[in-house]
C-alpha cells in the first residue's frame, strides 16, 4: 500500500532567505492574480477561458517583459504552481465546491510550493533541506519524514516560516486491530464511546477567548497601520494560531488514540456544514431560536468535529481500519436495551431513562451505543468510502470551516 504523508518542520532560515522567500511568496501571488485579472477580462470579452498551458506562455512573456522583469529572479516552477492553483481554483468552483476564485491579499497565506523532487535535496542527518534559488535552509527536526520526497511547501504563518514535506512510501497493508465501537459527538463531551469513556471538550477558544478579545479591543483603539497597530495585529494572530496548535494537537491525539484500538468506527453522519451555516438566516428565510444555534455553532466550530472526522477516516484507513457514518436518526431516542424509541426517554440532557423497561444510562452512551449498532448494519451493506473526505483547499463563505481553520 502506498502511504502519502506530509510532514511539517519549522524553517530556521537566515535574514536574507526570508527576504527572498517573501520575495518569491509575493511573485507567486502576483502571478495568481494577474493571471486571475486576466481569466475575467477573458470572460467578460466573450472569450473562452486559458488552460494552463497557455497560462504558462503567458507567464513566460510576463518574465520577459521589461515591466516585470523581477519575476524572472523567482524560482519558475512555484510560479508555475501558483497558475496550477488558479486551475483548481476554477475546477473547484465550477464543481460547486468552493466561491469563485478570490484576489490573494498580501499576508494571508504566503507559500510557495516546488513541485520537482529532482531539484530537491533534504538531508535529514543535518536537518537541512535545499530549495532551488534558496540554497541550504536548515529546519527544526521534530520528527523522521519517512519517504520519498514527492514536493515541497514553504508557508510562512504569524512570522514564521514552515516547510512541508509530502513524501510516498510502502507499507505493508497492516491488519486491523481491535473491535469495532460508536463514537457519539457532543458539546459537554466532546467525544463518547460505546464502551463508556469519553473525552473532555477542549473550547481552546474559550480558554483564549478572554485574552483574545483584549488583545482584539487592544488593536482596535491603534491607528490603522501604524507601527503600533502591526504589533497589536501580530498578537492577535499569535494568540489564533495558539488556539489553532492547541486544537489540533488535541484532535490528533485522540483520533490516533481511537484508531489504533479500533478496527471500525461508526460515526454519527452529522451535516457539520448545515448546522455550522448561519443560524440567523436570510431576510426570505430568518433563522429559527438564532440565538441558541449559534452557540451550538460556535461550540461544534470550536471543537472541531469535521476536522476530527476526517482524521480519524485517513488514520483509521492507515491502520486497516473503517469509519463509517450512520444517519442520526434516533440515536438519542432509542433504548439499547429493549429498543423503545420516546423522547421521554431522554429525562435531561445527560441521564437517559427507558420509560418502557427502566433502563438507565448516560445519555451519551447510549447515543454512542445506538451509532455502533445502525454503524454494523450499515457496514453489512456498504464498506468504508461512506465518509467523503473534503476537497483540499477549498474555500466556502457560507460554511464558516475556513474561517475557523486557525
Ligand atoms: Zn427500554
Amino acid at each position: 500500500m502506498l502511504r502519502l504523508q506530509a510532514f511539517k518542520f519549522e524553517l530556521m532560515p537566515t535574514g536574507e532567505q526570508q527576504r527572498q522567500m517573501r520575495r518569491f511568496a509575493g511573485s507567486c501571488r502576483f502571478v495568481f492574480n494577474k493571471a486571475l485579472a486576466w481569466q475575467k477580462e477573458r470572460y467578460e470579452q466573450g472569450e473562452s477561458r486559458l488552460g494552463y498551458a497557455g497560462l504558462c506562455k503567458r507567464l513566460t512573456e510576463w518574465r520577459h517583459d521589461p515591466e516585470t522583469a523581477w519575476l524572472a529572479n523567482a524560482p519558475v516552477h512555484p510560479l508555475q504552481q501558483a497558475l496550477k492553483d488558479l486551475e483548481r481554483a476554477y475546477a473547484n468552483f465550477f464543481a460547486q465546491r468552493a466561491d469563485f476564485p478570490r484576489f490573494k491579499k498580501k499576508g494571508q497565506r504566503d507559500s510557495l510550493r516546488y513541485p520537482d523532487p529532482k531539484q530537491i535535496k533534504l538531508d535529514r542527518a543535518n536537518s537541512r533541506i535545499f530549495l532551488p534559488k534558496l540554497g541550504w535552509l536548515r529546519y527544526r527536526n521534530s520528527r523522521e519524514a519517512l519517504g520519498m520526497v514527492k514536493n515541497v511547501t514553504v508557508s510562512q504563518s504569524c512570522g514564521k516560516w514552515y516547510v512541508s514535506i509530502q513524501t510516498a512510501r510502502e507499507v505493508e497493508q497492516p491488519l486491523p486491530d481491535g473491535a469495532a465501537v460508536g463514537i457519539d459527538m457532543g458539546i459537554t463531551r466532546f467525544a463518547t464511546l460505546s464502551d463508556g469513556t469519553f473525552y473532555a471538550p477542549l473550547n481552546s477558544f474559550k480558554r483564549h477567548e478572554k485574552r483574545l478579545r483584549k488583545a482584539q479591543r487592544a488593536m482596535s483603539r491603534k491607528t490603522r497601520f501604524s507601527n503600533n497597530w502591526k504589533k497589536a495585529k501580530a498578537r492577535v494572530q499569535r494568540i489564533h494560531s495558539r488556539i489553532g496548535h492547541a486544537r489540533r494537537d488535541y484532535l490528533h491525539k485522540i483520533s490516533t488514540t481511537i484508531s489504533q484500538n479500533h478496527a471500525m468506527v461508526c460515526i454519527e453522519d452529522l451535516p457539520v456544514r448545515n448546522l455550522s451555516r448561519s443560524a440567523a438566516g436570510t431576510t426570505e428565510v430568518p433563522g429559527r431560536n438564532v440565538r441558541a444555534k449559534s452557540g451550538l455553532n460556535k461550540s461544534i466550530l470550536d471543537q472541531g468535529w469535521f476536522e476530527f472526522r476526517r482524521q480519524l477516516d485517513y488514520k483509521l484507513a492507515w491502520n486497516g481500519g473503517w469509519l463509517v457514518a450512520v444517519p442520526p436518526r434516533n440515536t438519542s431516542r432509542t433504548c439499547p436495551c429493549c429498543g423503545h424509541v420516546s423522547a421521554d426517554n431522554r429525562q435531561s440532557q445527560a441521564r437517559f431513562e427507558c420509560v418502557e423497561c427502566g433502563f438507565e444510562e448516560n445519555a451519551d452512551v447510549v447515543g454512542a451505543i445506538n451509532v455502533s449498532r445502525a454503524g454494523h448494519a450499515r457496514f453489512a451493506c456498504e464498506v468504508s468510502g461512506v465518509v467523503r473526505p473534503p476537497a483540499a483547499g477549498t474555500h466556502r463563505s457560507d460554511s464558516g470551516m475556513a474561517r475557523c481553520r486557525a
